[in-house]
């Protein structure tokens, strides 16, 4: 297989992408037509349109078909009532762990939803080769929110987990890898590999090596999820930079770990960015947050940041484990955080919106309010007064605001009230 195009994955991304993609439920819907759902005058916040302003959205047959300034209550079947709220395009998780049952620190992708207003969640690396089959025979098919992944090097995935998944080298079998990448070009994006020495000991970079070739065999563009902090010296983590593509992820750039000896050997080393970090963001890597329970320090941000590494994505890395950490760190609450350190609503929100679903580029106009786009929206409140966060060392900063999660709507149907009769596909 030589050639890739987004033609092929089209083909391949289900009924809802093809209701998105048609259009068509816009052209057949006549004057006097109701919407199925009209959520009504909510700050609508949308950054792939530069949109923001009182708005309300009409979804009907589970696609958006109307932003206006008013739709009329005799045009809406249902109505959720958004005043006073935010309003966005579903979120998206670049990084969590949502694969329950097949590994010890998965959580279902919709029990996140009312905590999180995530409407499409990446499973990074839960699965491997060995055990991709039933995430998405027995998991995906049964969950709401839509999923994708990024498949573990390792052929058992984080099912072993906390037993590291790569101190035997022998677990990083690259044709295996490229096989499934082959046959799930739909759902899978690439290969996710943690280079920490207390997941790959003394490999090096062997297992990241292994990652990219079994990438570049698949025959479509794969990219890496590469999960830094504590890797095993300081001129690895250059290294690893510097084996990095345009695209491919670095997850936990801000990470603040220390290795097995407890040095610090990170992409901010002795108080200095380092030049590799910022060679790669600028040709074109991606910096994602993925925060967990680990994973984020405020004074490995405070300076990359400045020094030009800015965050591309802003991801959870939830699981049952950091979820129960104390910086809480699902994906709103860091969305907060950063705003904490001087991001700007419309960015945060971009960053957990528009440019996961670039990368993603999976299913058609997600991480959008656009007309024809799936109904997908997170209603959130905008909670305004003095908060304190933490990040996983225990530096606290001060902020002023707070996103909580209020109500998501996926492909047109709402969680909770008001119910869909029937309560049809997703
Ligand atoms: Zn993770």
């Amino acid at each position: 297989m030589t050639g890739f195009s987004r033609r092929h994955f089209l083909s391949l991304t289900g009924s809802a992408a093809a209701a998105a993609l048609s259009g068509g439920a816009n052209a057949a819907m006549g004057p006097n037509d109701k919407f199925d759902l009209v959520i009504k005058g909510g700050d609508v916040l949308d950054p792939s349109q530069s949109l923001r302003g009182k708005r309300d959205i009409g979804i009907r047959w589970g696609v958006i078909e109307a932003i206006e300034n008013e739709i009329p209550a005799a045009r809406a079947s249902k109505t959720i009532d958004a005043s006073g709220k935010l309003v966005t395009p579903g979120l998206i998780d670049l990084h969590c762990h949502v694969y329950p049952y097949g590994s010890a620190i998965g959580i279902p992708a919709d029990e996140l939803v009312q905590f999180q207003g995530t409407t499409t969640v990446v499973s990074a690396g839960d699965a491997g080769v060995n055990n991709l089959a039933a995430l998405r025979r027995f998991i995906v098919a049964q969950t709401r929110a839509r999923m994708f992944a990024f498949l573990h090097i390792a052929n058992n995935g984080l099912s072993a987990f906390p037993v590291a998944e790569l101190y035997n080298i022998d677990n990083a079998q690259v044709e295996a890898c490229a096989m499934a990448l082959a046959e799930n070009p739909d759902f899978l994006i690439g290969v996710k590999v943690r280079m920490s020495e207390n997941v790959i000991y003394k490999h090096g970079l062997e297992p990241l090596k292994r990652g990219i070739q079994a990438c570049e065999m698949c025959g479509w563009p794969a990219k890496m999820m590469v999960h830094i902090g504590g890797v095993e010296t300081g001129a690895l983590m250059s290294d690893i930079l510097n084996l990095l593509r345009p695209g491919d992820v670095l997850t936990h750039a801000y990470s603040g770990a220390p290795n097995n000896a407890g040095a610090f050997t990170n992409i901010v080393q002795d108080g200095r960015l380092l030049p590799a970090a910022l060679a790669a963001k600028q040709r074109g890597v991606i910096f994602d947050v993925g925060h967990g329970g680990g994973s984020f320090d405020f004074t490995v941000a405070e300076v990359a940041i400045p020094g030009g590494c800015t965050p591309d994505t802003i991801s959870s890395d939830i699981h049952v484990f950091s979820g129960n950490s104390p910086s809480m760190p699902y994906l709103p609450n860091v969305m907060s955080k950063f705003m904490a350190m001087g991001f700007t609503l419309e960015q945060v929100v971009a960053m957990a919106t528009s440019a996961p679903a670039k990368i993603i580029n999976r299913a058609p106009k997600i991480g959008t309010l656009q007309l024809g786009a799936p109904g997908d929206v997170a209603i959130l409140d905008v909670v305004e007064g003095p908060v304190t966060f933490v990040d996983t060392r225990n530096n606290k900063r001060d902020g002023k605001v707070l996103l909580k999660p209020v109500q998501t709507v996926i492909n047109g149907v709402p969680f909770g009230r008001p119910y869909q009769s029937p309560f049809a596909v997703r």
